[in-house]
């Protein structure tokens, strides 16, 4: 059966695999659900709208024998020119925000950062406002441990719901997280929903320390991105080393090294394989200089 949802401006298809439909886009491309705005098609692409969804484009996946790759905002993805041969699950209509009591709340993992945040200020509760500004899904910011201003995700989370075959319930500490790392990366398994530790707090005070938070990122570079495309090694500022290197502003027009903030690559017309080649010339630059060897922070989808 096929539908248009003209709001979202996309073409829908459900499928009923064991009774339950999940919804996909006929016309999937990674460049239209990336920050970098790059990317191929892929064999399928699966939008799950809640938990019973998400498994079945999980199974259905997995039951094929193909390949997969769970996609949140993109905006940690770079994705190849080339169509991706397995599944896209899409999360970002797996979104809502429950209040379990004072302190606690439970998000979907497609749940935006600013809708997160939003919430938050409606409802006069804090704790999360470091995170304004990361054009993030929760679930892309816990498995990555994303966060900001030396504050990350694992200091607020309390457990991590995955489905796996089967749901399993993390605790924080099973999520064994590090500087950009969770357990979840080692795991084959989708991110339903994360319970989350906030504070009361005046909306007033939240709003100011967002618009805090808000102003300090204004000299994060423009353009399309990922944000910062190598890990910092061992504490060292990853952009740093790079402008050290004499690498600041290198490329072309149309991928180039950001001035700005040297771990920015900014795409500005180019495509996926150029910044791929530029991120190892980097690499490569900074290691025959330094003897570090830079590891990608970016996750890198395709081949390439
Ligand atoms: C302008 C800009 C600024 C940024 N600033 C910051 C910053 O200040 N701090 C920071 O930490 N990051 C920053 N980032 C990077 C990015 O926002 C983070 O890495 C974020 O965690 C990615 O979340 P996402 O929802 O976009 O996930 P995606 O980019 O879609 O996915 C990232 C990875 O997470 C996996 N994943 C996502 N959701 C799930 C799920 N539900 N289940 C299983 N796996 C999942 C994906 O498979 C992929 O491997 C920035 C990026 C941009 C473009």
């Amino acid at each position: 059966m096929l539908s248009y949802n003209k709001s979202k401006n996309l073409c829908v298809r459900f499928v009923m695999p064991d009774a339950r439909s999940v919804c996909s886009d006929e016309n999937f491309k990674f460049s239209n659900y990336t920050t970098y705005r790059l990317g191929g098609g892929a064999r399928r692409a699966y939008f799950p709208r809640n938990f019973a969804e998400a498994r079945a484009a999980f199974d259905i996946a997995k039951q094929d024998g193909v390949t997969h790759f769970v996609l949140a905002n993109g905006s940690n993805v770079l994705a190849s020119d080339s169509d991706y041969g397995g599944d896209v699950i899409c999360t970002r209509r797996l979104s809502a925000i429950v209040r379990v009591d004072e302190e606690h709340i439970f998000c979907l993992s497609g749940t935006g950062v600013g809708t997160i945040l939003r919430y938050c200020v409606a409802h006069g509760l804090g704790g999360l406002e470091y995170l304004a500004g990361i054009p993030a899904s929760i679930g892309g910011i816990v498995y990555m441990n994303g966060g900001a201003a030396g504050r990350y995700i694992c200091s607020n989370v309390k457990s991590v719901r995955i489905y796996n075959g089967t749901d399993v319930v993390l605790s924080a500490a099973d999520c064994q997280f590090a500087y950009k790392h969770s357990t979840m990366q080692d795991m084959d398994c989708i991110i339903l929903g994360i319970l989350l530790a906030v504070v009361r707090e005046d909306r007033r005070e939240t709003e100011q320390k967002i618009s805090r938070v808000l102003q300090l990122r204004k000299n994060l570079p423009a353009g399309k991105s990922c944000g910062c495309v190598f890990k910092n090694p061992e504490g060292i500022s990853a952009g740093k080393l790079v402008e050290q290197c004499g690498l600041s502003g290198i490329g072309s027009g149309r991928v180039f090294v950001s001035p700005a903030h040297c771990n920015f690559i900014i795409n500005n017309g180019g495509s996926a394989i150029e910044v791929k080649e530029l991120i190892d010339i980097v690499k490569r630059t900074v290691f025959l200089k330094t003897s570090i060897m830079l590891e990608e922070e970016v996750v890198c989808v395709g081949d390439f």
